[in-house]
């Protein structure tokens, strides 16, 4: 049997539109334009292409796009200055600071300076604690997205069995506690985790998030399993000289195991900014006391 591929790009393009509807009612309904400022401290190629990829999906759903660049020399009071100055912008419903930040800025210091009620990225401690608490929050988006490519499978994960590997709080973490809210029975697995593959043996849906490519062999899964590939490990050897992306995940082993996989790329990668769009929405009528959006 050869697993279901999830299409990551046809259900973000669908959720990018549902967004880009939602946006066009609430101009409509109650004059308001959600705005994203990103804010890209230093030259990091794979953060400039990422900052201008966010721009322009936010502004295709129809929403303002604000992007502010800064030398990687910048002082941490300058940039702790920018947020005060955006946080206070009215125009401005989402705050996304890029990481990684350069040597010497503390990304703590700087996320715990947005405005809870603007973070869209969901890293802040306040919405953190919201969601360890079972509270409604912003979310981080690359989980987010893992949830609606697990229920396009599964439309209720109530009592399946998750293993989550990865325990970082941009990623595993906040993963459990999506999947918790989903009634998943969860396991969280990392570094120092015994006998990782009859954990993932065990699982009805696994989800790598380690940054260590084809980690998770096909051997590791339980024939029919729902395997959720997070990471992104760029190695050489992609056409033109360039570098080719590999998951965590053991793909051509995995399909042949697996009953659903999402694929490196074009899976969870194309729902992180989808997501981060359905938060900017989700932040501006919050702050804007407009009625929660439909996405
Ligand atoms: P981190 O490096 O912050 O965390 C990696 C986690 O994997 C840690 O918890 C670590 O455990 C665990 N780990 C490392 N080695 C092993 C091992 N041998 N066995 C089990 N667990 C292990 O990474 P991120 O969470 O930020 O990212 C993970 C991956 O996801 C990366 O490839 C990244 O590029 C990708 N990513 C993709 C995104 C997307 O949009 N698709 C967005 C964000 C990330 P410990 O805590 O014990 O050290």
């Amino acid at each position: 049997m050869t697993a279901r591929i999830i299409d990551g790009k046809a259900i973000a393009a669908d959720l990018r539109q549902r967004v880009a509807d939602e946006v066009a009612r609430v101009k409509r309904e109650h004059q308001l334009t959600p705005g994203l400022a990103v804010v890209l401290v230093g030259n990091d190629p794979a953060s400039e292409v990422y900052v201008r990829s966010k721009g322009r999906q936010t502004e295709a759903a129809g929403m303002a796009s604000f992007e502010h660049k800064l030398p990687a020399d910048v002082t941490q009071d300058e940039l702790l200055t920018l947020i005060a100055r955006l946080n206070r912008d009215p125009v401005v419903h989402g705050i996304l600071v890029q990481l990684p930040l350069p040597n010497g800025l503390d990304p703590r210091a700087i996320v715990a300076a947005i405005d809870p009620a603007k973070d869209v990225d969901g890293l802040h401690p306040f919405n953190a604690g919201r969601l360890a608490s079972g509270l409604p929050a912003l979310t981080p988006c690359t989980p987010l997205g893992c949830i609606i490519l697990a229920k396009s499978v599964h439309p209720s994960l109530d009592g399946l069995d998750a293993v989550v590997i990865g325990r970082s709080t941009l990623v595993g973490r906040p993963l459990v506690q999506l999947l918790l809210n989903e009634n998943a029975t969860v396991t969280i697995a990392h570094s120092r985790t015994r006998d990782l593959a009859g954990l993932c043996r065990r699982a009805d849906l696994v989800i790598a998030a380690v940054g260590r490519p084809a980690m998770v062999k096909g051997d590791w899964l339980k024939p029919g399993a729902t395997v959720i590939d997070v990471g992104i490990n760029r190695l050489p050897g992609g056409a033109d000289g360039k570098s080719r992306l590999i998951g965590d995940v053991a793909y051509d082993e995995a399909v042949e195991v697996a009953g659903a996989i999402t694929p490196v790329p074009g899976g969870v990668g194309q729902m992180t900014v989808a997501c981060l769009l359905v938060n900017t929405l989700r932040a501006a009528c919050a702050i804007h006391g407009a009625p929660p959006p439909a996405v």
